[in-house]
């Protein structure tokens, strides 16, 4: 006797849940948000929440902007939408395209428009492996992957993905993807041995699998600069050079997912002008509208655009809302706004290294913290109950739970990932916003670690 009103994904160890209505919901212990303004976030029963996580990895101008929401009424009355088809396209797309050629690293040239980064996930791996086909080598079509990466939630995004509890549920994966090991040293790395060192072995393991399935098989590897929804992973400075020289000896395509890292986040445009990786093709979505609207851009890289361009054939590929005329005029005015307010220099110069020291400084050093790592405005706590030894708590990743529930009571939404709590604010966030973050994780760590240790 229930009607099927809203179906709610939930984090690890919940379930699909039927609800009838917003009671239920809040019976059932979810929080209903309903109104936000800059980095706060306000739920049903008039709680206020700092915003640890910009939404999804996404909200990164901050809540209420105005501008946004003007964009989006001045595209819908004058234009709500056309397709991209039939040799036709809207005005805000191709200036968005316009801007995206701005900031973009060099060497990319063109961008196909979806609704989110799966489906440009999709979109990449179709296209990497139609370049190899088009230069008449259609058996180059094995995509190398890493345990733990995250890609989407479709088919072709699960299976590029590497989580093993996706994977379980899919009945199926696309062929021809294969996973190597992650860069995570905090776990993976062997008595003794150095970051450097590590970094250079976790590359190995891409240049093995290459040669494992023969290098005029393999057409792209893929991987998120910093992992993210894996854990805020991020590599040893000596992976990412490695693992781009290694695709280059192979002739192997390199695909990078910035659907977290992009439009900011690590102080840069992008990941891969922080890091100097070069790619043939750059997912992204989220902050390209700071998440006020649905819309994702796959940058395409000079070689495959130019071998597609002189084909002459098409790509038969394409979404309804590609290049949504209201979706791209939000986008254009978001990244406006994050350059006149400067908040890609701020993260890189102020706020990114401040975010670090107070981490650092004031977390680190906590009975249940075995490691703090940052990048720009990303984060991780890694949550031990030996700090020597790194032992975790019993319960894959329950502990961690414990520190976000505290938390998130205590007026601070981060979230769990395994045995990481992980941090990805808006980049609006100041000195005094990281304070104020600093003492309410603190407080839920001391919580947690009294409740852990009972
Ligand atoms: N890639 C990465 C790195 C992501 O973090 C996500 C979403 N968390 C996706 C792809 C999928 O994006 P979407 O949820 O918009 O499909």
């Amino acid at each position: 006797n229930f009607s099927l009103k809203q179906l709610q994904t939930m984090d690890a160890a919940h379930h699909l849940h039927p609800f009838t209505d917003h009671k239920d919901l809040r019976e059932a212990g979810t929080r209903i948000i309903t109104r936000a303004d800059g980095p706060f976030i306000y739920d049903s029963e008039g709680h206020e929440l700092l915003d640890g996580m910009a939404g999804l990895w996404c909200v990164n101008v901050g809540y209420g902007r105005k501008e946004l929401a003007e964009a989006a009424y001045r595209q819908m009355q004058e234009l709500p939408y056309y397709n991209s088809f039939f040799r036709c396209t809207t005005a805000t797309p191709v200036l968005l395209a316009q801007k995206l050629a701005q900031i973009a690293p060099e060497g990319i040239s063109q961008v196909f428009y979806g609704s989110s980064g799966s489906e440009s996930n999709d979109t990449a791996l179709r296209l990497v492996r139609h370049y190899w086909a088009l230069e008449g080598k259609p058996q180059k079509n094995i995509i190398i992957s890493r345990h733990n990466a995250y890609h989407g939630s479709t088919v072709a995004g699960t299976s590029l993905g590497g989580m093993s509890a996706m994977h379980d549920q899919l009945g199926g994966a696309v062929p021809n993807i294969v996973h190597v090991m992650m860069p995570y040293a905090f776990e993976l790395a062997m008595p003794g041995e150095s970051d450097h060192e590590f970094g250079i072995r976790a590359a190995k393991a891409v240049e093995d699998a290459i040669l494992e399935a023969g290098p005029d098989n393999v057409a792209a590897f893929i991987g998120e600069p910093i992992m993210g929804a894996g854990g805020v992973k991020i590599p040893p400075e000596s992976y990412w050079p490695e693992v781009q020289r290694i695709c280059r000896q192979y002739d192997v395509l390199l695909m990078l997912d910035e659907v977290i890292t992009g439009y900011g986040r690590t102080g840069a445009w992008f990941a891969s002008q922080s890091m100097g990786i070069q790619p043939d093709t750059i997912t992204t979505a989220k902050a390209l509208t700071s998440g006020y609207q649905p819309l994702s851009a796959l940058l395409v890289g000079d070689r495959i655009a130019a071998r597609l361009v002189e084909s002459g054939g098409e790509f038969y590929h394409g979404y309804t809302y590609s290049g949504h005329p209201v979706a791209c005029a939000v986008a254009l005015a978001n990244l406006e706004i994050i350059e006149r307010e400067g908040l890609i220099e701020r993260v890189r110069d102020d706020t990114g290294p401040y975010f670090r020291q107070v981490l650092t400084e004031r977390l680190a050093g906590h009975g249940i913290v075995g490691q703090v790592r940052t990048f720009g405005l990303m984060g991780a706590i890694e949550i031990v109950k030996d700090r020597q030894t790194r032992e975790r708590f019993p319960g894959d990743g329950a502990a961690a739970v414990v520190v976000r529930d505290h938390a998130i009571a205590g007026g601070m939404m981060m979230r769990a990932t395994g045995d990481t709590m992980i941090l990805s604010p808006p980049l609006i966030w100041t000195r005094e916003t990281i304070d104020m973050a600093a003492d309410r994780i603190l407080r839920a760590l001391d919580l947690a670690e009294a409740d852990l240790r009972k």
